[in-house]
């Protein structure tokens, strides 16, 4: 019995893909099974270093350039095949976009049951894998076990701290498969990134809403990222106006974060909105009307129009990082 975690193919491996394995290896522990897991991009040996340490007894490829990188009709059969071969309890993918789209297909596939989009994964007492899941924009969390074998799980980012337990590497496996004559040929994959730091992965996040009053006003945002290295994000509203790309949306149909940090500036704090940052450490929320709803979630408040104090904010934050004479 195993327990397999599908890595996705970036340019460089994320936190979330390095937190999931994190947290399938707890949980392989657990059950004492060995921990897989799939490289579905090339150069594998360039992995190596950052899964180090990880728990991975053996990481499964493909000779290099044989499947196409995002090919479901490539991927897929063969992930069923292999979570057949080495007898897989669960699988285990982060919960992006690729993650979610290829554990769907292979729950089909298997005729398995599936939990997307878990804040945690351990085990009950008898072994039995035991997922966390918000529900309803996050107003609940429902506690699931995955009595059936094989099961599906895929995980949000930030929500498991990293775990090394040594420097120890994988064993790489090749696999050798024919290539698909499939319908669907990949031409070409553009990265599209809401900014520097990827915004689901974000440390720190400032958000701007309807109270920026439109979108000439982003750079004041833009600022304050600078100085904290954060992520943009958005309100809905802000991005249905067209002030901003999709891509920064946070909530219920956007993006989730956990950050350590999250700045509200100018959202009112809307269930929806907040379905996308309630895990986020803490929240700061900045609005001209004391009675905004965003202020009954954030752990400080500042009643006031985002237009003064966010660059009075950055220019002080920028101030504490001169170094001292
Ligand atoms: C099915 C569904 C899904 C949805 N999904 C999402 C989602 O994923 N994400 C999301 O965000 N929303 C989502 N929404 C929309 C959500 O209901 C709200 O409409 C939206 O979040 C409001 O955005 P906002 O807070 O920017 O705007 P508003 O609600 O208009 O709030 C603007 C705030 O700015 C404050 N303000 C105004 N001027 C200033 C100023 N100068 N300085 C400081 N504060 C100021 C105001 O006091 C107000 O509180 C969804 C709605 C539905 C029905």
């Amino acid at each position: 019995m195993t327990v397999l975690v599908l890595l996705e193919p970036r340019c460089k491996l994320t936190d979330s893909n390095l937190t999931t394995v994190s947290a399938a290896a707890r949980l392989a522990r657990r059950l004492g099974v060995e921990l897989h897991a799939v490289w579905p991009g090339k150069k594998v040996e360039d992995q190596l270093a950052l899964l180090a340490g990880l728990g991975i007894r053996c990481l499964h490829s493909v000779e290099d350039g044989v499947l196409p990188q995002f090919s479901h009709e490539a991927w897929v059969p063969f992930l069923a095949d292999l979570a057949r071969f080495l007898e897989t309890r669960l699988i285990v993918a982060p919960s992006s976009a690729l993650g979610k789209a290829w554990c769907a297909a292979l729950a089909a596939r298997l005729g398995a049951e599936l939990v997307q989009d878990c804040t945690a994964l351990e085990a009950a007492g008898d072994g039995t894998p035991l997922v966390e899941k918000p529900l309803y924009a996050g107003k609940i969390v429902a506690a699931l076990r995955l009595v059936d074998s094989p099961a599906l799980v895929t995980l949000r980012p930030n929500t498991v701290p990293l775990e090394r337990t040594g420097e120890e590497t994988p064993d790489i496996q090749f696999h050798s498969i024919p290539a698909s004559n499939g319908l669907c040929i990949i031409q070409d994959v553009v990265w599209f990134a809401a900014g520097t730091v990827e915004l689901a992965e974000a440390r720190v996040v400032v958000a701007g809403g309807r109270g920026l009053g439109g979108p000439e006003n982003w750079p004041l945002l833009r600022d304050l990222c600078d100085v904290l290295g954060a992520a943009l994000g958005a309100s809905r509203a802000v991005v249905d106006a067209g002030w901003i790309d999709q891509a920064h949306q946070v909530g219920q149909t956007g993006k989730t974060v956990s950050p350590d940090l999250y700045i509200a500036c100018g959202i009112s704090g809307t269930i929806q909105h907040l379905a996308g940052m309630r895990r986020a450490g803490k929240v700061v929320a900045i609005n001209k009307d004391p009675a905004a709803e965003i202020f009954r979630h954030c752990d400080y408040g500042i009643v006031g129009d985002l237009h003064e104090v966010v660059p009075a904010l950055t220019r002080e934050l920028k101030a504490r990082r001169q170094p001292v004479a």
